[in-house]
Parts: structure tokens; C-alpha cells; sequence
């Protein structure tokens, strides 16, 4: 037990230094080293939305188990948990990407789990074959543009961001970036590698700009006229359509998105999710968290709080999310994205996109 204390308290004062902002608990109170004892989720996550307090919140207060939540970038949530080994206290680890969670799984820090709740509240393509993490929520990676230059005819699939028409005017974050990671390995999938590095090229050669910022730079980006048409998480710009600032809610009537078709299938999909840590401290309290996040309480709060689509049927969304939550979606199992990652980097820096 000693052990585990020690371990934490040197994962809270990492997070500390290196993670302004993020090492609070659920709830916000001022952190503190959290009990290690029995009966608490401690959760290490790649999620960066402030949202996901309300959902912690909420299954506290359903449950009495208090949520301590770590949260790091999935590169340093990974070599973390492998520099803990048999000692960390992780019980449960979230991924914002399935590439990163197939990446957690293949470091061996996931566990087998079956839990018959959420193999049937979630669809198989968007779970682990071998039940080490399941998706939670659904966003879609899409082509955001400006409505009064580019007609949705022009933006109907992937390939037009390559297209001639777009000469310089594609904005987009860059390649090492896991949500772009996840869309290439979809697209070598789809397309094979030859033509998906064809895609890469003629997305720089169209470039207004070199990638810089996150989504929500880019959909800004084309309200500010440096470019017409972006990449984005759907939820970035429903987060901009749902703001408070009118300045925003006016650049979201400005810009829409387009949700392109990928050879006939639908726009490429990715999930934030969810596994349970191989050497989890409390297993069943990590069960009955990622039991939760399938629940229609937590479902309503991915949608409500941060813009996400449900992974579950028949759960209640806010009118600006459900505007958009009617799209054909690609049913591409999200594992390729794991196992074509290494694949879409190396495209990505064949083609120049940094
Ligand atoms: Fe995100």
C-alpha cells in the first residue's frame, strides 16, 4: 500500500508541473494526494474538455465512489503507466482517439474485460475485438467551410480537400496529431497506401498556411478569410455554435460542415474510450465506471457537455448537436486506426505534412 501512495503522489506532482490545469479532482477542489485505498476510480486520461468534470460528478454522486482524475497527453499517459508497471495505481485509462487506445492496449497495460452492458449498448465496431477498451462517444472528422465561398457539392468527400479547387486555401493542425493519424489510416484502409499518399501531397501542395493550432484554429481561421475549407472534430464547431460569445455563434452561421463520403460508406468516425488498467487497484469500482459511461446519464452528458455524438441509441442531445447527428457514418471498425498508425505517419512525412 505504501507503495501505491508513493506512486501516486509522484504522478500527482508530475502532473503538477507538467499539466497546468489538469491535475485538479473531480469537483475542482484544491488537489490533494489522493487516497490510494480501496474504493476509488483512479483515472488517467488523454481527454482535455473541462466537461468531463460534470460526468465524474455524476457518477460520484450515483455511487459514492470519488473519481481521482490524472490527466496527461496519451504519449506520456503511455510511458507512465509502463514506468509504473505492477505498481501503478491507474484503474481505469481514457484515450480522446482509438489509434492511442490500440497503442495503450499494445504497451499491455489494458485488461481483458467482459461486460455484457456495454457489448450491448455499443456497437462492435467502435469496441476492441479483444475487449480491452470500448468507445464511449462518437465524433466525426470533417470538412468545415465557408458557406458564402464553397458550395457543399465541392466538399462532398475527402478528396476535394486535394482537389485544384482548393489551391491554398486548406487549413489543417499537423500530422502528428492522433485525430489525423486515425483519418490516414482510414483512408490507406479505404483507398490503399498509394493513393492515400497521393491525397497527402495534394493536401499540402493546397495549404494556406503550415499546419499550426487544434481544430477550433482552423474553423476560426476560415471566419478570419486565411483559408475556406478545414479539417475538424465535429464537436470543435458545434462547441463554437453552442458558445456564449455572439462573435462566435456569428462565425458558426458564417461556416458549416460538410460530412464527406469516404468511396460511398460515410465520414470517417473515431470515438474517445475507455479501458480498464491491467493491474487496476480496484477492478470492480473501474468496472462499474466504464459500466457507467455507457449509461443514457453519461451518454446525455458526452452530448450535452462537450458536442460528442452517443455511442447508444435513443439518447436525448441538444437541438445544435442533433442538427448534425444524422450523418452517414463510415462503419469501419476503429481498431484499423491502431493498426495503421505507424503506416500514416510515414505517409504523412513522405508527403511533407508536418
Ligand atoms: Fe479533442
Amino acid at each position: 500500500m505504501t507503495r501505491l501512495i508513493a506512486a501516486f503522489a509522484a504522478v500527482l506532482a508530475l502532473a503538477a508541473c507538467g499539466q497546468p490545469g489538469g491535475q485538479t479532482e473531480a469537483g475542482g477542489e484544491t488537489p490533494a494526494v489522493p487516497d490510494p485505498a480501496k474504493g476509488v476510480v483512479n483515472l488517467y486520461t488523454a481527454r482535455h474538455y473541462d466537461a468531463d468534470l460534470q460526468l465524474y460528478d455524476a457518477f460520484t454522486r450515483a455511487t459514492g465512489i470519488k473519481v481521482n482524475r490524472l490527466e496527461m497527453a496519451p504519449d506520456q499517459l503511455i510511458e507512465r503507466m509502463k514506468a509504473e508497471g505492477e505498481a501503478s495505481p491507474a484503474d481505469v485509462v481514457i484515450m480522446a482517439d482509438a489509434g492511442a487506445l490500440w497503442r495503450a492496449e499494445e504497451a499491455g497495460l489494458l485488461a481483458e474485460a467482459s461486460i455484457p452492458e456495454l457489448e450491448q449498448a455499443i456497437p462492435a465496431q467502435l469496441r476492441d475485438p479483444e475487449g480491452q477498451w470500448f468507445g464511449f462517444s462518437r465524433r466525426a472528422r470533417v470538412i468545415a467551410y465557408d458557406k458564402a465561398k464553397v458550395k457543399p457539392e465541392e466538399v462532398a468527400t475527402y478528396e476535394a480537400l486535394a482537389s485544384p479547387r482548393f489551391k491554398g486555401q486548406v487549413c489543417v493542425r499537423s500530422s502528428d496529431n492522433v485525430y489525423n493519424l486515425s483519418l490516414m489510416a482510414a483512408l490507406i484502409e479505404r483507398w490503399g497506401p498509394q493513393k492515400a499518399e497521393a491525397w497527402a501531397r495534394g493536401v499540402v501542395a493546397n495549404m494556406a498556411r503550415p499546419p499550426q493550432g487544434g481544430d477550433i484554429d482552423q474553423i476560426r481561421a476560415i471566419g478570419a478569410g486565411a483559408c475556406q475549407v478545414a479539417l475538424t472534430n465535429s464537436y470543435y464547431y458545434l462547441r463554437i455554435a453552442r458558445s456564449e460569445a455572439e462573435a462566435d455563434r456569428k462565425l458558426a452561421q458564417a461556416v458549416t460542415l460538410s460530412f464527406p463520403d469516404l468511396e460511398g460508406q460515410g465520414a470517417h468516425v473515431n470515438i474517445s474510450g475507455a479501458g480498464i488498467a491491467r493491474h487496476a487497484p480496484n477492478r470492480p469500482q473501474a468496472e462499474q465506471f466504464v459500466r457507467f459511461l455507457a449509461t443514457p446519464q453519461a451518454q446525455t452528458i458526452f452530448a450535452g457537455a462537450n458536442n460528442e455524438f452517443p455511442v447508444a441509441a435513443g439518447v436525448e442531445i441538444p437541438t445544435e448537436v442533433a442538427a448534425f447527428a444524422d450523418f452517414k457514418a463510415d462503419p469501419m471498425p476503429v481498431v484499423v486506426y491502431g493498426r495503421r498508425q505507424a503506416e500514416a505517419q510515414a505517409i504523412f512525412d513522405r508527403a511533407g505534412w508536418r
